[in-house]
């Protein structure tokens, strides 16, 4: 009986959780609606929305047009209920943004501010979000708290930011970076959080590779659900991974490292540091902009081979590079069914849906998705 009651709450639960990201999902929707598509009970939706109402999860926004019968409430989720923030740390960065429930981003801003493991640095840091939340007017309790993206391991077993070559520190206690914010903390890798953005899109069906070309270069897995983070966190760090054997240093430490070749500065440092002026360049024809393309795509191409043949899965291009890749993606693809033995046109390798911020965005839709799961 004991076990009956469980079934039935959690019955319960499932079905409100579920409608609840329906009306997320949707713009506008209704009982009817959602009781035709979900398989449920009218009366059961009914219920279940007239309590995400009072709890001001969702707002009725009038009525819908009549198809025969009596015209039906319009539903649509009151996305600013609850609002989360992402911030980017980079080597030389941040970038904050503001996101409501839906996932779409409110606010950004790019700061920069170069990284040193130091007390003043963090200060600094929180004075800015707080201005940053200050400016958007919002009150603080509608705020549920930041979502931190990091360019190195971070192991939430261990609660720790295992190392991180970039920023030049190791073994730092997550609780330490937490302690200097007045909001709650989560963190993930700076890879893993574009990766998470992707996979709140839904673009993909199933499991999914992303490859983020900015700074430095990374990855992450999304398997449908949930980002993949391996035995020691550090699933796709194919930044690292050797293209050329005993090839170029690269500030890991190793030679030959995909981040040599492939990372955003590769390109933007032909165009004063703009890689929408790269792009422009090459869109022009300058021949030593095509010539390192054609190097850029060269090594990509070889990085995405692999990552395919290991995993057999869609390969979405993110970061910086995948933000502006624009019709270029053309030229990884072909370059890629170049070395693939199974693929003639390298479907499997997509562009990123999230151009912009997708790192700090990821971050803060971990922390709204920790939200919903409780509705
Ligand atoms: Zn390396």
């Amino acid at each position: 009986m004991a076990n009956k009651k469980a079934t039935n709450i959690e019955v319960k639960k499932n079905n409100r959780n579920n409608i609840y990201r329906y009306i997320l999902r949707t713009d506008v929707t209704s009982n009817p609606e959602i009781s035709y598509d979900l398989k449920i009970s009218l009366p059961t939706a009914t219920q279940n929305t007239r309590e995400l109402i009072e709890k001001g999860l969702v707002r009725e926004t009038g009525k819908l047009k009549s198809t025969g019968g009596k015209r039906a409430a319009a539903l649509a989720a009151a996305a600013d209920y609850k609002l989360s923030v992402g911030l980017d740390i980079t080597r030389n960065h941040i970038s904050l943004v503001m996101a409501d429930l839906k996932g779409r981003l409110l606010k950004s801003d790019r700061i920069f501010l170069p990284f040193e493991h130091s007390a003043h640095f963090y200060q600094k840091v929180n004075s800015l979000l707080e201005k940053f939340i200050d400016a958007g007017k919002v009150e603080r309790e509608r705020i549920l708290g930041i979502g931190i993206s990091i360019p190195g391991i971070v192991n939430l077993e261990r609660g720790e930011l295992s190392y991180s070559h970039v920023l030049r520190v190791e073994k730092v206690p997550l609780s330490f970076f937490s302690s200097y914010f007045s909001f709650p903390c989560y963190f993930l890798n700076d890879a893993n959080a574009g990766a998470y953005a992707e996979g709140s899109s839904q673009e993909y069906a199933g499991r999914f590779f992303y490859l983020s070309l900015s700074s430095t270069v990374g990855g992450g897995i999304y398997d449908g659900t949930g980002l993949v983070q391996g035995q020691e966190y550090r699933c796709g760090e194919v930044g690292h991974m050797t293209v050329v054997p005993d090839g170029a240093p690269c500030y890991c430490g190793k030679k030959g490292c995909l981040d040599v070749y492939c990372s955003a500065a590769r390109l933007s440092e032909m165009a004063e540091g703009s890689l929408e002026g790269f792009f422009q360049c090459l869109k022009e024809g300058r021949p030593d902009f095509v010539n390192a393309w054609d190097t850029y795509t060269s090594y990509l191409a070889v990085a995405l081979d692999n990552i395919r043949m290991v995993l057999d899965c869609d390969i979405v291009v993110g970061g910086y590079v995948g933000g502006c890749i624009g019709e270029n993606i053309q030229d990884v693809c072909r370059k890629a069914a170049e070395r693939n033995i199974f693929e003639k046109r390298a479907a499997f390798v997509k562009p990123c849906t999230f151009k912009f911020e997708a790192a700090a965005l990821g971050a803060a839709l971990s922390v709204a998705e920790r939200f919903i799961e409780t509705i």
